[in-house]
């Protein structure tokens, strides 16, 4: 599926191209973190492969929060730029929300602006987080009907769980969200016709709390002792019962970054409309 989302976006980036329009996305990353790497290098890999322009701009971990900001400011001014993404996390010092609420609204292709993610919640979607948007493209792509569908979502994150409900609410389906709190997940569980886990804990979801024929996404990311990635979901046991189901790795983490860069190709085209 991510591959077919970037053939579509060669296409539109060659639109742009005899135009004279080549979509930019500006990475900003302060201090180092092995795990934001290995996520820059996939992102800066697919922006190559579409043909974008991607810089990524380094700054020290004892930045101040003027100097990321004023790095902000300069990108949201640039001309070859379309898209801005901060890395997260930032380190501690660094009031990660007054910098998010810095990134101008219009090259804001994580989604993470309040004025986006405000135009999501009154159905008027502009440019939108890229897992949630992943997570609703692949449903898309496999042709699953969402509208009259019981959706449910685990985890509540202003990242995934909060803004994919909302993109599920606005296709129809009927939306739970649950949480940390949610006293017997199972039975909630149990009756989605949907389910997305985005909780961050290793086989939280297992094979007894999945209706038989369920369609089951994915979304966590959890690093084993061992270094090896798994998801939310046990996914041998569950994937013998659902319809449909996404891996880990390889499954809603791959849309994420195809969805960046579609956002970024938004970004450049409606800066060139
Ligand atoms: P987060 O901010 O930590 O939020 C996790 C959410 O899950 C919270 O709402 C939390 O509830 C809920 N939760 C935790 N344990 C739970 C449990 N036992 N039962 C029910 N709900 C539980 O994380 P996030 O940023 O949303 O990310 C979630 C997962 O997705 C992580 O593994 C992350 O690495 C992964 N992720 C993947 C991608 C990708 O590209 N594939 C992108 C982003 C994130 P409370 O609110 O009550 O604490």
């Amino acid at each position: 599926m991510a591959r077919e989302v970037f053939d579509e976006l060669k296409a539109r980036v060659a639109l742009l191209r005899e135009r004279g329009i080549k979509p930019g996305l500006a990475t900003v990353v302060v201090g180092d973190n092995a795990a934001s790497r290995v996520y820059i290098r996939n992102k800066m890999k697919a922006c190559a492969d579409v043909g974008l322009h991607a810089e990524v701009h380094e700054l020290p971990a004892e930045s101040s929060v003027d100097a990321v900001l004023a790095k902000v400011r300069e990108l949201n001014a640039s001309p070859v730029i379309h898209g801005v993404i901060v890395q997260l996390p930032l380190p501690r010092a660094i009031d990660a929300r007054r910098v998010l609420q810095s990134i101008a609204t219009e090259k804001d292709v994580d989604g993470f602006n309040w004025a986006n993610l405000g135009a999501l919640v009154d159905g008027h979607p502009r440019l939108v987080p890229c897992t949630p948007l992943g997570v609703m493209n692949m449903l898309e792509r496999a042709r699953i009907p969402i509208e009259g569908r019981h959706a449910v979502v685990i985890g509540r994150s202003s990242v995934v769980g909060k803004p994919l409900a909302l993109m599920l609410i606005a296709g129809g389906a009927t939306v739970t969200v649950c949480n940390s709190k949610t006293p017997d997940l199972a039975a909630f569980t149990r009756a989605a016709d949907i389910l997305v886990a985005a909780a961050g804990r290793p086989k939280l979801v297992t094979a007894d709390m999945v209706k038989q024929g369920a369609v089951v996404i994915d979304v966590g990311i959890n690093r084993q002792p061992d270094g090896k990635l798994v998801g939310d979901v046990d996914y041998g046991p569950v994937s013998a019962k659902a319809a449909a189901i996404s891996p880990v790795p390889g499954g809603v983490g791959r849309m994420t970054v195809a969805m960046l860069v579609a956002n970024t190709v938004t970004a450049a085209e409606r800066a060139g409309a």
